[in-house]
Order: structure tokens, then sequence, then C-alpha cells
């Protein structure tokens, strides 16, 4: 069985892809690929009717990921199909953690039509209604390839994209001799759906398109990726990322001026609270603490800032990006904070 490392944000792969968090897709649809269709046009317009409604004309702000960018026409096509008007907007959409109703309001929009994701786990306002559209893409399963798997119970994951196939995968499975354990859909952040089957599995099966969903399963246990672009099952092997975060609160513990990252998308936002709790033990560590509020955290963006250490309250993905400053989780600051005293 193939292995890759846990390289989604330092190692670029060898045909450079548009960058995108959750939904990396050939930039052109190969007809020969796996993805059957990407759009059902059928299943969209009827979601689109029970949501958004066909009787009185909106202004729909559209929200997609780089990689669905290629159905982009088409979603929009489809949507004024129904006598509606689309704005579509063309900033990164990495998650729906990050919904741009306000500059949908600026527009006068009624509506933000979200594709790609479903509603984030954690909830926020936002000041006109938002519909997620995930767009269910349906994939072929290799059963020569998955069968490669040694291990009997095999707890299976994927992104919202393929989460409606689990039930045949898990047939799929059974034929093989394997006992299935179904978890569901995991984000970049949010890996609860593995945790609740842990303790029911001998390994996990990622069904997916990218391997930054399934280097985030935080687990003692194998982890298997089948790459649907590809139709090839792989281990994914994890670098113990504890050793570097050690040596970073070292870092830090050295460091005078920190600088808080703290974005302003709706879903990254800090959880309240915390921002000062860590400030305060920061400072009374002696520490100069400056809070920075970014849309998208990019290390360009940090360039000229003369800090020592960034405390990142943004996606908790981020800190595996490359940075020119060591950066560390907010929350793993936190939760120990108190040893930098010692
Ligand atoms: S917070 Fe990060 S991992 Fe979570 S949905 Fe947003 S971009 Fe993805």
């Amino acid at each position: 069985m193939e292995k890759f490392r846990d390289c989604y944000h330092n190692q670029r792969p060898a045909t450079p892809a548009p960058r995108n968090y959750h939904n990396r897709l050939p930039a052109t649809p190969n007809p020969g690929c796996c993805h059957n269709r990407l759009l059902d046009k059928k299943r969209f317009v009827e979601f689109l009717k029970k949501t958004i409604g066909n009787r009185e004309r909106k202004r729909v702000f559209v929200q997609i990921p780089e990689g669905l960018k290629p159905e982009l026409f088409e979603i929009v096509d489809a949507v004024e199909s129904l006598g509606h008007e689309c704005v579509i907007s063309l900033e990164p959409c990495y998650g729906a953690c990050d919904v741009r109703d306000y500059e949908a309001s600026l527009l006068n929009s009624d509506v933000v039509l979200h594709i790609g994701h479903k509603k984030f786990y954690r909830d926020f306002p936002t000041s006109i209604p938002v519909i997620y559209y995930p767009l269910p893409i349906d994939v072929e399963i290799d059963g020569n390839e998955i069968g490669k798997i040694k291990e009997s119970k095999i707890g299976l994951l994927t992104t919202v994209q393929h989460e409606h196939q689990l039930k045949e995968i898990a047939e799929l499975l059974k034929s093989l001799g394997k006992e299935p354990v179904i978890g569901g859909s995991i984000l970049g952040c949010d890996t609860r759906a593995a945790k609740k089957i842990e303790n029911l599995v001998d390994c996990f099966l990622f069904i997916g398109s990218g391997r930054f969903h399934a280097t985030g399963i935080e687990t003692e246990k194998p982890v298997y990726l089948y790459d649907v672009e590809r139709r090839k099952i792989c281990a994914v092997e994890r670098e113990r990322k504890e050793r570097i975060n050690l040596a970073r609160m070292e870092m830090l513990r050295d460091s005078k001026i920190v600088l808080f990252l703290i974005s302003t998308k709706k879903g990254q936002l800090p959880q309240p609270g915390t921002v000062q709790q860590l400030k305060e033990k920061l400072e009374q560590l002696g520490k100069k603490v400056y809070l920075v509020a970014l849309d998208e955290v990019k290390n360009d963006k940090l360039l000229g800032i003369k800090a020592d250490f960034l405390v990142n309250f943004a996606c908790p993905r981020l800190s595996e990006d490359k940075f020119d400053l060591p950066v560390l989780n907010a929350r793993y600051v936190l939760e120990r904070v108190e040893k930098l005293k010692t």
C-alpha cells in the first residue's frame, strides 16, 4: 500500500493545484475520472425550489470553494433559471466557517447560497439567511483497493460531498468480510465523527480527494485514505505534532513580542473571553501582546512586523502552514501557559 506523509500545508503537489482546504478537485473535470458527475442539476433545482423558491425574484450571493469553480456557471444558470439574479463572490471560501453575509448585504442580496459545505458546527448569527448546498458527488469505490486494508473493524469517514454514499460503501466492505462502522463526515477542524467511534474500530478509512481531512484525525489507530480521484488507497503517516509544539512552547517562553492572530471570519472568531484571558497571562509573564485582525491569515500579511511569536486564534489548521515566525494555536497555549512560569 502506498504511503504519504502529513504534508498538506508544507508540501506542494507535483502539479500545482489551486489551494482549497475542503474541495480539491481537478481544475478541469476529467470525463474519465471517478466523479461520474458533479452537479446533479435536477436535484439542485429541486433543492432551490424548496429553499429559495421561485415565486419572488431574489438576489442570490453565491459563495463557492476553489475546487468547485468549474461548476460555477452551471450552478448560477440553475439559480437564474428560477427567475433569480446571482452575484458571485470570488473571495476564497475554505469552509462554512467563512460566510460572507456582510458583503452580500452591501450588495443588496436577499440570501447567501453557500456551495460545497453544510452549516458550520459552531453557530453564529448572519444578517441575511444562508442556504448551504453541500453538492453531493457520487464516487466509485474500487473494492480491490479498499480490500487491501488488513484490519477488520473499519471506521468510515468522508467529507460532506460523499456522506450520502457511506451506507453503500459499508455494504461493499461487508461483502469483503469487513466490519464497517459509519462515523460520518468530518472537517479539518471538527473530527468528532471519528472520535465517537474510535473505541469501536481497529482503523479508519477516509473517503475523499485530499489529504487535509485525513491528516487532521487525531488518533493512535491507523488511518487510510481512499483517494477518489486516483481510485487508490494509501496509509496516512502523520508526524508527531506534539514534538514540534513542545519546541515552540520553549520559543514562546523566550519571546518578548507576541501577536495574536484573530480572523474576522465568523466561524473562526475566538471563543468569548479567551483572547483577554491569554493576553493577561502572557502579560503577567512580561510579554507584550498585540492583537491583529485579518480576514484570511497569511504569512505575507505579517511581513515587516517585528514580533517574536504568533498565537493563532483562527482556523486551527493554519498553524501547520508555513510562517516565518513560530506559531501555536491559542487553545494549545491556553492549556499550557501555566507551565511557562516554571
Ligand atoms: S475553521 Fe479551518 S478547518 Fe474548519 S471549516 Fe474553516 S477552514 Fe476548514
